[in-house]
């Protein structure tokens, strides 16, 4: 696999450039940015810079991060993720980025919704993005997130979803804390049903071993320090033939609260072991 950093890892006290400077430093492959951050970076770059800097140096942009509120908008709300959207395909073109990362809508309602209502919802939703996309030439890498409150959580969910989708440009990220967050990742080998080349995106990380409920994504850690499988998820990963990114993706304060050429340095000392 492939070593790649999600800026989420350092997005308090870092920035695009410094993000850049570090990743190139330390041998990543790939960077994953945040669009956000990205946003903030564009206030006085371009997106000529950007592309300048990645045809000129190895670490090269692979998935944007992230479009959340899939799920069960209004049409204003709907309108928003559309038009945010839109600009990252346009950024992912300019920079040649392969994915855009989509998310289920987060909030407490989501706690009533049927997995049939969710699954219907996300298809159209992605669908309609998806057509979006295509001229961009951008794939996009639908991402189930752990917690009770996401209206897809597993990993099984998620890949029926993108079965029904049925497009070669529409797959998975796996993220591991995630995938434990849901039920303490045992459904591992259900990793084995689905084909490599429907993995997008890998996220890897540990984290802390709190019980479900009071584990959240502040509690990841750098992969090795922590409860989750990680080495049995890397293996089967493998096992499948999955070549693509592992990107450490931590939203963790202790982190965020170092100088981020220590975290982005450790943080691909403890990746290459399992990549
Ligand atoms: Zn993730």
């Amino acid at each position: 696999m492939k070593l790649g950093f999600n800026e989420a890892t350092c997005m308090v006290r870092s920035d695009v450039e410094t993000d850049l400077i570090e990743c190139e430093k330390n041998g990543y492959d790939y960077i994953e940015l945040r669009l956000d951050m990205l946003q903030e970076y564009l206030k006085e770059h371009s997106l000529k810079d950007l592309k300048q800097f990645f045809d000129t140096h190895h670490l090269k942009p692979y998935a944007l991060n992230a479009i959340d509120w899939l799920n069960f908008q209004t049409v204003d709300e709907w309108k928003k993720v559309r038009d945010l959207f839109v600009f990252a395909c346009n950024v992912a073109r300019e920079i040649e980025n392969p994915y855009i990362i989509v998310c289920p809508t987060l909030s407490n309602e989501m706690l009533f919704k049927t997995e049939e209502q969710t699954t219907e919802d996300t298809v159209r939703n992605i669908l309609e993005l998806a057509e979006i996309a295509e001229p961009y030439g951008v794939k996009i890498a639908f991402e189930p997130v752990g917690e009770k409150n996401r209206c897809c959580r597993s990993l099984r969910h998620a890949y029926e979803i993108v079965k029904k989708i049925d497009r070669d440009d529409v797959g998975l990220t796996l993220d591991c804390f995630n995938f434990y967050l849901h039920d303490k990742a045992s459904e591992l080998e259900y990793i084995r049903k689905i084909p490599a080349e429907k993995f997008f995106v890998f996220h890897i990380n540990d984290c802390e071993d709190y019980p479900l409920g009071v584990l959240d994504h502040c509690h990841r850690i750098m992969p090795g320090d922590g409860v989750i499988p990680v080495r049995e998820i890397c293996e089967i990963m493998k096992e499948i033939g999955y070549e693509g990114i592992a990107s450490v993706e931590l939203f963790r304060e202790e982190y965020w609260q170092m100088d981020p050429a220590d975290t982005i340095r450790i943080a691909a000392e403890k990746t290459r072991p399992f990549i």
